[in-house]
């Protein structure tokens, strides 16, 4: 079997779907597990729905027809004939909704957040389903608040892999069938609903695919595949043909939003290739990321990380930073829970570059100035460049005046400084 992954921006509107149902006749006579996110922007709609509902504030309401009204529009769109069962099934997900946010507010936020924002899910798999059906694409809706089974740490819930494999492998039968899931979502023992985290339907395709020993997972996207940097923020970017898991873990280390490692994993661990392929252009194969060599073609690959805050500390009384200096400096990061991406030695100094944590970061730098002297600069950038060429370092380093330079045989680490707050 195959795994497939379908983002929100892929079913963001009525074409989306349509574009869903071409893409799986491509695939006819294969079997398909079919994993969906929820539609565009619903779940950051569903989010506000929560906050309202937990605050107490009546506004859920408006925003939760607004929902409504944006999945009964591509109903509409797609199914002319109203009184086809979609409706029924969708019109009874907005149902429960309402009864949930009719009812007392419980007291935990996360619990609450996870039963309201897994219907995103819940819907864009009906109106798929029904989409494929109607299409002449037989397949079988599952829920995987039945088969995803995690703990209850609600909103980042862990799998249960034992018994989601024995649920997964019973739901899943037949080798040659179509079956749809929803993304992202699962259920703790009492069945109440979870979340695997933001964007968490690519790991709910690597769960099905190791649960199932799949052939490969495919997530298709609006972009041709992984590129060797964001377009957005470098010239000239290449498409990576091949990518090793080892690598591209690497490559989410430094901050690329590749794919999280938490997806590769267990793909990793049985060696299912997991595909990027563009939902535009079907036809092209994208990217592949599997065991083998590191990187295909082999080129640069450029990393930004914004969001980085520098952070200089020495001794008060300018005595070398040893060991015992740099165990407290690096408990008290984990104290406050800051990731330290750089770090740079002197004689009588250490530099940080840090993620900036507006909550966390005055508590750092207080405890730490009851120690140390400390300097500070918010706004700063760090840029790492993978299996640099000499010829591409000197062009990428032009124009640039970094505050710190570091270089290994494989990567050049710089940190740039923007505007923004400093404190000496
Ligand atoms: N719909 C969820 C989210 O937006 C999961 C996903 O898109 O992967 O975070
Ligand atoms: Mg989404």
């Amino acid at each position: 079997m195959k795994v497939f992954k379908f983002g929100g921006a892929s079913v963001k509107d009525a074409n989306g779907v349509r574009n869903i149902a071409e893409i799986i006749k491509l695939y006819q006579n294969e079997g398909l597990v079919i994993v969906v996110s929820a539609m565009g922007k619903t779940t950051n709609a569903l989010e506000e729905v929560v906050q309202h509902y937990f605050n107490g504030r009546e506004q859920w309401k408006s925003k939760l027809d607004e929902i409504r009204n944006y999945h009964l529009e591509i109903l509409r769109n797609l199914f002319p004939n109203n009184q086809h069962i979609v409706y029924e099934e969708v019109e009874h997900t907005f149902y429960q909704l309402r009864l949930i946010c009719q009812t007392q507010a419980e007291s935990d936020y996360n619990l609450v957040y996870d039963r309201i924002v897994s219907y995103g899910e819940i819907i864009s798999t009906r109106i798929v389903s029904a989409y494929l059906s109607d299409a002449g694409l037989d397949n079988l809706w599952l829920d995987a608040r039945k088969l995803i089974k995690t703990d209850q740490n609600f909103r980042f819930a862990r799998v249960n892999w034992n018994f989601t494999e024995i649920l997964l492998r019973q739901a899943i039968r037949n080798p040659s069938g179509r079956y749809i899931l929803q993304g992202f979502i699962g259920s703790d023992d009492n069945y109440h609903a979870t979340t695997l985290g933001r964007e968490g339907s690519d790991y709910t395709a690597a769960i099905a695919a190791y649960c199932l020993n799949a052939d490969s997972v495919t997530i298709w996207k609006d972009v041709p595949g992984v590129l060797n940097g964001d377009p957005k923020v470098f010239d000239n970017t290449v498409l990576l043909n091949k990518i090793s898991f080892s690598e591209a873990i690497e490559l989410a280390y430094y901050g690329a939003s590749v794919i999280h490692p938490k997806t590769i994993q267990p793909l990793k661990q049985k060696g299912i290739p997991l595909m990027v392929r563009s939902f535009l252009n079907p036809t092209q194969s994208g990217t592949t990321i599997e065991n083998g060599s590191s990187l295909e073609p082999m080129v640069p690959c450029y990393i930004q990380k914004s969001n980085q805050a520098l952070l200089s500390v020495s001794t008060t009384d300018l005595a070398f930073i040893v060991e015992e200096h740099l165990s407290q400096i690096y408990a008290t990061f984990h104290r406050y829970g800051i990731r330290v991406n750089l770090a740079q030695n002197s004689a009588t100094s250490s530099t940080f570059s840090i993620n900036h944590d507006p909550v966390n970061v005055p508590l750092l730098l207080e405890a730490l100035k009851k120690n140390f002297l400390i300097t500070y600069h918010e706004g700063a950038v760090l840029y790492t460049v993978r299996h640099y060429t000499p010829a591409a370092l000197e062009e990428f380093l032009r124009g640039r005046n970094p505050a710190i330079r570091q270089t290994t045989p494989i990567i050049c680490q710089i940190v740039e400084l923007k505007t923004g707050p400093s404190l000496n």
